[in-house]
């Protein structure tokens, strides 16, 4: 087994040193110990603001980091991130590898796979998230929808994001174009929640896609047309939107 080599600095003027969340002020006032001894001490102010003399001996062998929020930062982010990506994990592998799971119809039998490098490690797939970002607002996507879990086909994204690429994804036919809501709503300037609310209400796809939404304040009012050009001398007689 290798033996670590502990960091030590040198016997010297530690002011204006940072040392972890420490910055260090300049030689604090001695303390002594039991047998009166003088202990060096360092006039120090934490990252958080707190002020305490810190022992020379603590600083010099990285004893001493923080007035302790390093520590209770580090271990409130690791073990709640730790906790979710641990579920992200094993529910990742639960879709994939068993055959009785209930999502087993959209990623075990499509022959959707988690890679090896994942499957047989979370500390590996916990590495990836951390070195790509993640965070515990995101979800795990997959570029490829059909492709499998792993490094390559595989990154953090916001819940709508997520929303777009699913393969359930409502496709909507207009004008010899066929795509996807989201990509609609993009492309005609409407928000996408108002366009999954009409067609979730049955209009039209064409209704859906032409009548201009009905602000309070509608911007167009008094224009006669969208800015794609599209009339809509209709759309107060069925302004049913709410
Ligand atoms: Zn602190």
């Amino acid at each position: 087994m290798a033996t670590r080599q502990r960091m030590v600095l040198p016997p010297m003027d530690l002011t204006g040193l940072t040392v972890g969340y420490w910055h260090i002020q300049g030689p604090a006032p001695p303390k002594y110990d039991r047998r009166g001894c003088a202990i060096k001490m360092w006039h120090c102010i934490c990252r958080c603001g707190v002020e305490k003399d810190v022992r020379d001996s603590e600083i010099r062998r990285y004893g001493s980091l923080s007035c302790g929020c390093f520590n209770r930062e580090i271990s409130s982010t690791h073990h709640s991130s730790r906790t979710r990506l641990y579920e992200i994990w094993h529910g990742m592998k639960q879709r994939c590898n068993n055959p009785g799971s209930k999502d087993a119809d959209n990623y075990h039998n499509r022959n959707i796979r988690v890679c090896d490098e994942w499957n047989d490690s979370f500390e590996n797939f916990q590495r990836w998230a951390i070195e790509n970002g993640y965070s515990d607002n995101l979800s795990i996507d997959r570029i490829d929808v059909n492709g499998n879990y792993s490094p390559e086909n595989c990154r953090w994204v916001t819940q709508v994001q997520q929303a777009r690429n699913t393969r359930f994804n409502h496709l909507l036919e207009f004008n010899g174009k066929c795509q996807t809501m989201a990509d609609w709503a993009d492309e005609i300037g409407i928000d996408y929640y108002t366009l999954a609310k009409r067609i979730e209400k049955k209009w039209s796809v064409e209704r859906a896609l032409t009548q201009p939404v009905d602000h309070k304040k509608n911007k167009y009012k008094n224009k006669g047309e969208m800015t794609n050009g599209i009339s809509f001398s209709e759309s107060k007689k069925n302004s049913d939107e709410d």
